[in-house]
């Protein structure tokens, strides 16, 4: 698969605030990329750049290649972005507009109008061509904005939040839109929604205080960070015995036990690092003639994954132990193949 877009070692300060701290990634064709993260993170200011709209202050962005400082008319042209605040001109109606954005993307005379036609029957916004921008819903505007970076048809699209701001009819649409561009394009957008990006993209990259804390498939990170080193038991055996069973079972770091009205034993215990002690319970259990009713790996959601990395540096830290480990994992496994 070839790589679009390589980002290298990419930092910008603003004054003494480090928005966008050392990120390194690539970005390969045909996939539907989404910068997760809280606001602020810095997912607009990394767009700004990889766009050529703001320069950094150390690292570089090569489009196809091409460095988006040095050469930034080949590099800016295989991109459609649309930015946070799209600049819409609101005293221009939406054909108006289109045609200069035409004309700014250097679209050939002769190939104006197709182009405008084919995008605006796309993003579906024919019907409001000659309304004035000012006059449109956030939808409708939202539609234009997007049309105007669809236009000329760029191998790469960027979208900064390009739901924000709309209601859930407009949401549902946009995302319908996103995914039939992304049939011939590669998209990254952005959002701080971890649903939405779930929902759309194929690849997420979590960025949390300008650092890269997370990139990978939805399914992978669920795979390498849904296991919490947690197991929820329950018994009908008293907890002071539960308790003095398992002083005996190896690789437990902590137990948390509670007993309910009907007598119930329920709790949780913490294994301790990379340990899988479930069978080691189950016989132990069994041997004492100490049914267990329950016997329960803790799984997190990536949610809660999603809040820990961008709150926590240590858990961050974690995660990037957990991939590694994944990783090399994946490749003896593939060795032993
Ligand atoms: P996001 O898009 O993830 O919400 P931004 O890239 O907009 O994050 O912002 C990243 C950080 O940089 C934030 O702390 C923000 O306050 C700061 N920032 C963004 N733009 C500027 C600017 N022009 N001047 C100073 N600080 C800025
Ligand atoms: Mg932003």
């Amino acid at each position: 698969m070839e790589t679009l877009i390589e980002v290298k070692n990419l930092v910008k300060k603003y004054g003494n605030h480090l928005a966008v701290d050392h990120l390194n990634f690539t970005i390969e064709e045909g996939h539907i990329y989404g910068f997760l993260g809280p606001n602020g993170a810095g997912k607009s200011t990394t767009m700004n750049i990889m766009t050529g709209y703001l320069g950094a202050t150390e690292g570089e962005v090569l489009i196809n290649g091409h460095d988006i400082l040095k050469e930034p008319e080949e590099a800016k042209k295989q991109i459609g972005y649309l930015p946070e605040l799209p600049p819409l001109y609101m005293d221009m109606t939406v054909r108006e507009y289109m045609e200069f954005a035409a004309e700014l993307k250097k679209i050939p005379k002769e190939k104006r109008a197709e182009s405008i036609e084919d995008v605006e029957k796309l993003v579906k916004i024919k019907d409001v061509e000659k309304r004035l921008i000012k006059n449109l819903s956030k939808g409708y505007r939202q539609r234009v904005g997007l049309a105007q970076a669809v236009l000329g048809f760029p191998e790469i699209i960027i979208l900064d939040e390009p739901s924000v701001g709309l209601d859930p009819k407009q949401i549902i649409e946009i995302r319908e839109l996103i995914r039939k561009l992304a049939k011939k394009h590669t998209v990254i957008l952005s959002s701080h929604i971890l649903a939405e990006v779930r929902e759309v993209c194929d690849y997420i990259m979590i960025i949390s205080k300008g650092k890269l804390v997370a990139s990978d498939t939805p399914e992978n990170l669920e795979r390498y960070l849904g296991e919490s080193g947690l197991i929820e038991i329950e018994t009908r055996t008293e907890a002071s015995k539960v308790k003095e069973v398992l002083k005996n079972v190896p690789g437990i770091e902590k137990v948390s036990l509670k007993i309910d009205a009907s007598g119930i034993t329920s709790g949780q215990i913490r294994e301790k690092r990379g340990q899988d002690i479930r069978e080691e319970l189950f016989t132990t259990f069994a041997e004492k003639k100490m049914p267990l009713l329950k016997l329960n790996p803790v799984q997190v959601s990536l949610e809660d994954v999603f809040m820990e990395l961008t709150q926590s540096d240590k858990a961050a830290e974690e995660f990037a132990r957990k991939a590694k480990e994944a990783e090399k994992g994946e490749v003896s496994n593939a060795g032993d193949l």
